[in-house]
């Protein structure tokens, strides 16, 4: 057994990944890792860098996918396409994956790298971090203010984005939207990014310019730096932080910013990003439960059916969810309760975009995500500019 020279480690930024055993085998290097759960009962997120490959290609063994969020069964996991970034190159999808059983019961994912290579970055789906946030601003300069609104609970700058084509316009209808309340789902903010950049790209008189935009593009942005997955983290889950007594500095933040945001304004609409179990396939919006008011579920149907009509690449039916699954903390202290409850009766939802390709490989790469985004936003601004119902007299 030759000494090895490869070494494995979390990513610099974000980075996730406890490293079990490094081996050659074959002519190719076999790096077994497992997912953290850090501060949290959840693990589903990766991301880790190997040098001194020294030319070969390099299997990475994910040894604990049988027990991350949604990558349970062997069917679900056969799902998960990860990326890979090659030594000076960018990330790309791996094409196939390999699900293995294990001897004693369930079963764990390998994945090898396109080609040979000297150093490798393996995440489980396109990282996103603030400079990519710093490269889109850039890119669209002059559209977006951005305002730090707190500070997080290690003292980072909690940042609020905002565009108004005409600021001497109070009023009009807007949009409040946040990503990463759990840290490692990265597809909501490649989603925002596909926002920030459509808005921008419009000329002020159409559609997307009419509406004002308001945007948290990391509310976990400590856990989002460190590389913490966050869902169901210790001491709260952030997105069961909306009490009325927050239990968050972050969600305190926000919740102060959309009483602002709110102030005046009769057309609104709360979104919140996210990216669901890890082996779903499609993009999607979380209805209110069952036992929500009606008037709050009434107001979901009629904007998922502007979301419909934007994603017809999708069968409506795959398009919403009313959730049913088993929650850690109390259900009421989302965002969209607090927003219906706390914010005179706003609607805010959750929309889940998959980690993986979408759509029998429709949408895979993060251009797709920020397509998305871009019908996400053409979706919000029609339900919120559309004629309503006269109200039926008695
Ligand atoms: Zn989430």
């Amino acid at each position: 057994m030759p000494k090895a020279q490869l070494k494995a480690r979390p990513a610099a930024v974000s980075g996730n990944a406890a490293v079990l055993d490094i081996r050659r085998e074959r002519g190719e290097w076999v790096v077994e890792f497992m997912s953290e759960p850090r501060n949290g009962t959840e693990r589903l997120w990766f991301n880790l860098e190997c040098t001194g490959a020294g030319g070969r290609r390099v299997r990475f063994a994910w040894m604990n996918a049988h027990l991350c969020l949604g990558t349970g069964s062997a069917e679900a996991m056969a799902n998960a396409r990860p990326v890979v970034r090659l030594d000076a190159g960018d990330w790309r999808r791996v094409k196939k994956v390999q699900v293995h059983e294990r001897p004693l019961g369930g079963h764990f994912l390998t994945f090898t790298t396109p080609a040979p290579c000297r150093r490798v970055q393996a995440a489980f789906c396109y990282p996103y971090g603030p400079d990519d946030l710093k490269a889109t601003l850039k890119k669209t300069r002059g559209i977006w203010d951005v305002e730090a609104i707190g500070l997080t609970g290690k003292g980072r700058e909690l940042l609020r984005v905002h565009a108004a084509a005409d600021k001497k316009r109070p009023g009009r209808p807007g949009v409040y939207i946040v990503a990463r309340q759990h840290s490692g789902e990265v597809p909501g903010t490649w989603v925002l990014d596909g926002i920030l950049r459509a808005v921008a790209a419009e000329e002020p008189a159409r559609r997307l310019r009419r509406i004002e935009w308001w945007a948290v593009p990391f509310v976990d942005l400590d856990g989002a730096v460190e590389g913490n997955y966050g869902k169901d983290c210790f001491p709260i889950d952030f997105n069961r932080a909306w009490a009325d007594m927050p239990m968050r500095p972050e969600v305190g933040a926000i919740q102060e910013d959309l009483r602002y945001f709110a102030e005046g304004r009769r057309r609104r609409l709360v979104l919140d990003l996210h990216g669901p179990g890890g082996g779903e396939t499609r993009v999607y919006m979380m209805h209110p439960r069952k036992n929500a008011p009606k008037a709050q579920r009434e107001a979901a149907k009629s904007l998922q059916e502007c979301i419909c009509a934007q994603i017809p690449e999708q069968p409506p039916e795959r398009l919403g969810v009313v959730p049913e699954y088993g929650i850690r903390w109390n259900w009421r202290h989302n965002l969209s309760s607090w927003a219906w409850d706390g914010l005179n009766k706003t609607l805010g939802v959750t929309i889940e975009t998959a980690y993986q390709p979408i759509g029998d490989g429709l949408w895979s790469d993060r251009d797709d995500y920020r397509e998305i985004g871009r019908r996400l936003a053409n979706a919000a601004a029609v339900w919120l500019t559309r004629r309503r119902k006269p109200k039926a007299r008695p």
